[in-house]
């Protein structure tokens, strides 16, 4: 419980200074308090509704006064420039304190969000896709659940074994987590050998790629259930690459390389005239937050085309593209493991980059069933598992260009 000490309004009149009673300073301004005012006028009783009318405040409003409670439980604020006759600016203390905006609980906030680094960092070159077992998912769905999630969420990717390799259960299991993110290529994809333009149809070598890049925002989980997979068949092993990890390896070892990444728009191509499918998108391969830490990633070797940008950018967005190429090539970047029938993955499309090498099937067959859920449906599930199994977790960052 956070206890307001003491409070003192700036010489401007545009901040107001807060002592609490553990020691922390936090200073808030006039607008910023003001416009996030918490009393029973201005917080609207349907949550989620945004009340105060900005832009009828003049610019230059700032602080007359401002009082606490004998408690030091409550914060009250007026001002020059109110436009609410009688209006009494309140803010209770444990409120104000979670949405303290200093530096000190803004880096402690964006380092307990940042649960990608977090992973990152920890991980030690461990390149195990996470795993469990079905039935964990039958034993208790909240609890299975929760532990799949707590892995996409963090690590990017969990596999689920021993799934019972029936038709649509990938559909199934996806629906449990939320509604289905249908695409140009429907609710659900069988991915097997036969005769097609699509590359991701034959049994050719897939380079990495996150999939539909070309989309102006490709799919969120990615879940592929593998139905068959028969012994005669030769290679076809997945890898995987944490592409979140692999631009913080080009920011330390590259600076320059990860800044041209940030600033020269790649582009990616989906050019399916027999199905009409025709997806063209320009964007940046490395997407930075308001902070400067990487909110979004767009690779996909497969559909990459033809940039449109301006000739001094050229050279080096193509450097830039070939030195995280190459990063995404190490051995020590990539998790590799072959499907057995019954593996179900998910994973973060828009964080992790797959790619599949080529096979033979020698007379077998190799049989998956695909289908997407948006990420911010799985986030919001998690957190409402989180909630329900009394998991205290903050919102995490999960790579959806969020900017917090
Ligand atoms: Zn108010
Ligand atoms: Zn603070």
């Amino acid at each position: 419980m956070a206890t307001i000490q003491t409070i003192q309004v700036g010489l401007d009149k545009d901040t107001c200074e807060v002592l609490w009673k553990d020691g922390h300073t936090g200073r808030f301004h006039a607008k910023w308090l003001r416009f996030n005012c918490r009393c029973e006028q201005c917080v609207s009783p349907i949550p989620g509704v945004y009340t105060i009318n900005i832009p009828l405040f003049p610019d230059d409003l700032s602080l007359i006064s401002a009082s606490v409670d004998c408690e030091g439980k409550k914060l009250q604020t007026e001002y020059k420039g109110e436009i609410l006759p009688e209006h009494k600016t309140v803010h209770p203390a444990n409120w104000l304190r979670s949405k303290c905006y200093c530096d000190a609980c803004l880096d402690s906030k964006i380092a307990k969000r940042d649960v990608i680094s977090r992973y990152v960092t920890s991980n030690d070159g461990e390149r195990n896709v996470r795993k469990m077992q079905y039935k964990t998912l039958l034993d208790d769905e909240d609890i299975g659940l929760y532990r799949l999630l707590k892995d996409v969420v963090e690590a990017g990717v969990c596999l689920i074994q021993n799934v019972p390799t029936e038709e649509r259960k990938v559909v199934e299991i996806a629906k449990k987590i939320a509604y289905i993110e249908p695409t140009s290529y429907g609710k659900m994809y069988d991915i097997y050998v036969r005769d097609s333009e699509n590359v991701a149809y034959t049994n050719l070598m897939l380079p990495l790629h996150q999939d539909q890049v070309s989309s102006e925002i490709a799919p969120g989980i990615q879940l592929l259930h593998t139905m068959r997979f028969d012994k005669s068949v030769t290679g076809g092993e997945s890898i995987i690459v944490d592409m979140f990890e692999a631009v913080e390896v080009l920011r330390v070892e590259s600076p320059e390389d990860f800044r041209t990444l940030v600033e020269v728009p790649g582009c990616w191509l989906t050019e399916d005239p027999s199905a009409g499918r025709y997806f063209e998108h320009h964007k940046c391969h490395i997407q930075l937050d308001y902070f400067g830490k990487v909110a979004a990633v767009n690779w996909n070797a497969t559909t990459f085309s033809t940039p449109q940008v301006r000739d001094k950018d050229v050279n080096r967005y193509y450097k830039a593209y070939t030195t995280l190429s190459n990063i995404t090539r190490r051995k020590s970047m990539q998790y590799c493991f072959k499907l057995e029938p019954g593996d179900l993955i998910v994973f973060n499309n828009r964080r992790m980059a797959h790619a599949r090498k080529g096979y033979e099937l020698n007379g077998g067959t190799r049989h998956l069933q695909g289908t997407y859920i948006k990420l911010d449906d799985m986030k919001s599930k998690y957190l409402a598992l989180c909630r329900k199994l009394e998991k205290n977790v903050v919102p995490p960052k999960i790579g959806n260009n969020c900017s917090f």
